[in-house]
């Protein structure tokens, strides 16, 4: 079913969409065909989305039975999760084991119950005497038909982080997955009507650009919601003007690891690797610029490459594999770019920095450290979205914070130092959206996730995050007495 639409809670023949081949990037091998929906697919959508919304049928549910729905989700998911687990890592290579099945997957089973748990506190209900002879009421409703854009590199949870929300808020939902990764959301979709989602709540159009474009213009969404590059939210920006839509943007991240000289430099440095590689270092919050305190630089520099060389690169399928290949071989070729101009402009390669030669097929990309870096150039200030490491030196933290803040992306930082007053002095000054302090990467249902500046606005995750999808009403009612 992966050619057809999930729309009205039924696989749906597109009206004059363009087939799309899908492949598995660890190979280069075509695994499914989707089909890019056209301007009529996404008008059947939220047609089928705004009827499934003014009719009641989900909105007008309790939030009890709305929570019921969503756990019944959350159990399918996890006895089916090996299936999903595996078709994620087929087409998008992260290793199955070691990422798909044993990180992600309990993470986003997790994430519907939250939001399971959350659909039962909508916190509306409150009324007051502000005037005299009136009662007011505050009631939190569901915005209304949602439009909700992916992108490519957790596809299966960013799926779950926009619908779960939305879904608990009692809004009904187009969702668009990035082109060359639907597979686990259609997957989720036909799971959603198993789970007692009734028909149009949740509705799946796959396609590119264009098709995500066309929900954005759409007069009959209320909101949109996307997560992936600064330059496509802008984008989605611009057009949801014309109709003055709510806008939700969980854009690009370009995350500082800052090593204080207390640190351990062991764990610093297994950590940091863990940091930058993760997903093949194809995540918003990965650890992209490492700065160390001057008198450790060294030291801790020779940990990074020395822990960097001990990555396991592979086939996801394969036992004991750490790091599997970057989406697509466009991306390959933007990573390598990226690497290539930093040394032509004068930064030193530690280790990898190269497409590797012992696989023949697939887009692999050596793990690579790069010193002897400008704080101004491309490699600091653009999101790679790849396993690239840069290492550089501060003299002290008023230095440290400069640096770490010296980027137009806000979305996560992490400091390293066992001594709590300053970790805290780090974490006020720095600019992000999530500061971890001694850890990297540590993600929650219950700790809202999103960007400060250009990393967007908003939160996924947490309760926050279901309020995105909802609006205030104010009645005001007067007393004939
Ligand atoms: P992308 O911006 O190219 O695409 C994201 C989605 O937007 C895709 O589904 C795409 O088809 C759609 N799209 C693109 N142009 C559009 C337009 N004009 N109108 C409507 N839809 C449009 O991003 P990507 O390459 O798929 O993903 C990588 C990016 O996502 C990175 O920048 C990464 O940092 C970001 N990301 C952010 C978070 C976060 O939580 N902040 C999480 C994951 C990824």
């Amino acid at each position: 079913m992966t050619d057809k639409l999930w729309i009205g809670g039924e696989w749906i023949e597109s009206q004059g969409g363009t087939k799309r081949t899908i492949e598995n990037p660890a190979t280069g091998n075509e695994i499914a065909h989707s089909v890019d929906a056209s301007d009529a697919d996404v008008e059947q959508a939220v047609q089928s989305a705004r009827t499934a919304f003014f009719d009641g049928r989900w909105s007008r549910k309790t939030p009890a039975e709305r929570s019921l729905i969503l756990w019944r989700l959350a159990n399918l998911l996890e006895a089916r999760g090996e299936e999903f687990a595996r078709v994620e890592s087929e087409n998008t290579g992260k290793p199955y084991s070691s990422l798909s099945l044993k990180i992600e997957l309990p993470f986003i089973v997790d994430n519907l119950r939250f939001f399971a748990a959350a659909a039962r506190d909508t916190h509306g209900a409150s009324a007051g005497e502000y005037a005299k002879g009136y009662t007011s009421l505050f009631l939190n409703e569901p915005v209304g038909v949602v439009g909700q854009i992916t992108p490519w590199n957790y596809p299966l949870m960013m799926a779950v982080w926009k619908m779960a929300p939305a879904l608990a808020a009692g809004c009904t939902v187009v969702l668009k997955p990035a082109p060359t990764t639907p597979l686990t959301t259609l997957m989720l979709a036909e799971l959603s009507a198993e789970a007692g989602l009734p028909p149009g709540v949740l509705n799946v159009v796959t396609g590119g650009n264009q098709t995500g474009q066309a929900i954005v213009a759409h007069p009959d969404v209320r909101m949109v919601s996307l997560t992936g590059s600064t330059a496509t939210g802008k984008k989605i920006m611009r057009t949801a003007a014309d109709t003055l839509k709510r806008v939700h943007l969980e854009l690009g991240g370009k995350a500082p690891f800052i090593v204080l000289d207390d640190a351990d430099v062991a764990t610093v440095a297994a950590q940091a690797i863990e940091a930058a590689t993760v997903n093949t270092g194809q995540d918003c919050t990965a650890a992209t610029r490492v700065y160390v305190s001057q008198s450790r630089f060294v030291q801790v520099q020779e940990a990074i490459v020395e822990s960097m060389r001990q990555i396991k690169l592979g086939l996801p399928f394969e036992p004991d594999v750490t790091m599997g290949p970057l989406i697509s071989g466009i991306h390959q070729e933007r990573v390598q770019g990226f690497v290539e101009r930093a040394i032509a402009t004068g930064a030193r390669i530690l280790t990898g920095g190269k497409i590797p030669q012992e696989f023949s097929q697939g887009y692999f990309f050596e793990p690579t450290v790069i010193v002897d870096v400008d704080q101004r150039s491309e490699i600091v200030q653009s999101e790679v979205f790849g396993p690239v490491l840069t290492v550089s030196p501060f003299r002290d933290e008023r230095e440290a914070i400069a640096l770490g803040n010296d980027v137009s992306y806000g979305l996560a930082a992490s400091v390293w130092t066992k001594d709590l007053d300053k970790a805290m002095r780090f974490a006020k000054e720095l600019e992000f959206g999530t500061v971890w302090i001694n850890n990297h990467l540590t993600l929650l249902s219950e700790a809202g996730h999103g960007g400060f500046k250009q990393s967007g606005f908003g939160k996924d995750l947490s309760v926050e995050s279901m309020r995105e999808y909802q609006i205030t009403k104010h009645i005001a009612i007067a007393s004939y007495a």
